[in-house]
């Protein structure tokens, strides 16, 4: 059952009052939007694609400063293997432009169409192997931001602490005008993949996730069925190609939610509609996630190298222990299963797990303590979608889950400052010194960072 908690989904709901939007082209266009002496009508909100799941990026009223204009590859050397950007770098630009010049991003970052400064500011999680990087924010090393007050502030390796705390700062702290990252040689990984049931996975899940390999799954809940895909370093993994890892992408990214937009439309009665639906997902994951994908690297295993246009689909995400995932996604399930008995909503695209690693490069890390998997539920169907999420976050909570600021929808002030403990204190308080009346806070990050 929805709590009654008011629209306290994530995306505040209320009277349209024109925002005004800049898309700054340079760094003193960038300085004049945050000067406090221009005309730009506060709160001032700093966006990059626009992909989060909650108002961390959009203002009802004031300013967005749109950062995707800010889009040059200032420098990338390919003997420190370090790359030097603008925040409006498309994710999907960096990777093609570093696979030139024999390079990757450090961790599997799918989603293309964000930018990098998005990505910094908050958390960009994928199928990462090893330890070293569970966010790209990780790789980060040294920042350029203009802060609330117009001026430009350097932020280097140097400054370790600091750093820590513009890492996943939600433009809290500022506007990321460039950033130098670590990078890497291309490096291939082997990838395998499984089908199992939602029991036999539980049994493994534990095991898996103490493991140094990336851990990526794809859960029907209704079907009972857990597609896993694996990957690990190997001595001598062989070729990576391009096409099977595009072919994977368009089919998980593409035709599931075309199909699904239009099943909902044609086709009336739930349980057809549904089975047919699972059908589909079973068919689309049983294909992609076995034979075809054998071998990647972080550049083929992104998918789609060139930009679309994000997609318009309803998302929620949440972190569990991975040391208690076995018991969650048994209780997911039933949670699934609960749901559509008693309000007979149900999400219709498959629900996607990574495993993120124990991370303390940032402040508002959410794996700061322990490595968690995170649940991506996403669906199509709108029509009871903003209860779904209050039960989801409901579900959550009773299972001890670490929300994300920009991807947590339905959160509460108090439980995420149950969860971020002193670190959000101290978050709060370095926001106060470099932002003390609030110009970059919108009433959604007000409930949690004021
Ligand atoms: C279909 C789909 C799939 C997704 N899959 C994943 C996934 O697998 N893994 C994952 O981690 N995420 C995923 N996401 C979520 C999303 O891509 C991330 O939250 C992303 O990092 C946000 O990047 P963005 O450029 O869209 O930033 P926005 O959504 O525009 O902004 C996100 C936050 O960063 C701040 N910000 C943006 N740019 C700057 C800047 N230059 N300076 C300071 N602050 C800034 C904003 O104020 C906001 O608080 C998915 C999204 C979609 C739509």
């Amino acid at each position: 059952m929805a709590s009654p908690r008011f629209r306290d989904t994530g995306r505040f709901v209320r009277r349209k009052i024109p925002t005004k939007t800049y898309i700054p082209a340079n760094l003193a266009d960038l300085m004049r939007c945050l000067d406090p002496d221009s005309n730009a009508a506060t709160p001032i909100r700093i966006r990059g694609a626009g992909t989060a799941s909650t108002d961390c990026n959009t203002n009802a009223t004031g300013t967005v400063i749109d950062m995707t204009g800010l889009d040059r590859i200032i420098h990338i050397d390919t003997y420190n293997h370090t790359v030097k950007v603008e925040a409006g770098v498309r994710l999907g630009t960096l990777v093609h432009a570093l696979a030139e010049q024999g390079l990757e991003l450090i961790g599997n970052h799918d989603q293309m169409e964000r930018t990098i400064g998005g990505a910094i500011a908050s958390p960009c999680i994928g199928a990462c192997i090893g330890e070293q990087a569970a966010y790209l924010s990780t790789q980060v090393l040294n920042l350029k931001v203009i802060t609330a007050g117009g001026r430009i502030m350097q932020v280097t390796e140097q400054q370790k602490h600091l750093l820590n705390v513009f890492r996943l700062s939600y433009g809290l702290l500022g506007a990321i005008y460039e950033a130098t990252l670590r990078v890497r040689p291309i490096t291939t990984f082997s990838a395998s993949h499984r089908s199992l049931t939602v029991d036999t996975f539980a049994d493994v899940a534990n095991r898996l996730a103490s493991r140094d390999i990336g851990l990526k799954f794809y859960v029907l809940p209704h079907m009972d069925r857990v597609y896993l895909d694996l990957r690990r370093y190997e001595q001598s993994p062989g070729s990576s190609y391009n096409a099977p890892w595009k072919i994977k992408d368009w089919g998980e990214s593409t035709v599931l939610p075309h199909v699904f937009k239009s099943l909902n439309r044609v086709l009336p009665i739930p349980t057809v509609k549904y089975r047919l639906m699972d059908s589909i997902s079973a068919a689309t994951h049983g294909l992609v996630n076995t034979r075809l994908v054998r071998n990647g690297n972080n550049v083929t295993a992104t998918g789609a190298r060139k930009r679309r246009k994000p997609r318009n689909l309803l998302r929620s995400t949440w972190c569990f222990p991975a040391s208690d995932f076995s018991v969650v996604i048994k209780a997911y399930r039933e949670f699934c299963s609960d749901t559509l008995a008693g309000s007979g909503y149900r999400t219709d695209l498959p629900v996607v797990g990574y495993r993120v690693a124990r991370d303390t490069s940032a402040v508002l890390s959410p794996s700061f303590d322990e490595p968690l998997i995170a649940l991506q539920t996403s669906s199509t169907q709108e029509k009871g979608w903003e209860d779904f999420v209050i039960d989801l976050a409901q579900f959550a909570e009773n299972w001890g889950g670490t929300p994300l600021f920009s991807e947590s929808r339905a959160m509460r002030a108090e439980y995420g400052a149950q969860m971020y403990t002193n670190r959000l204190t101290f978050f709060r308080k370095i926001r106060l010194q470099l932002d003390p009346h609030g110009r970059l806070l919108n009433p959604f990050l007000a409930q949690y960072f004021q």
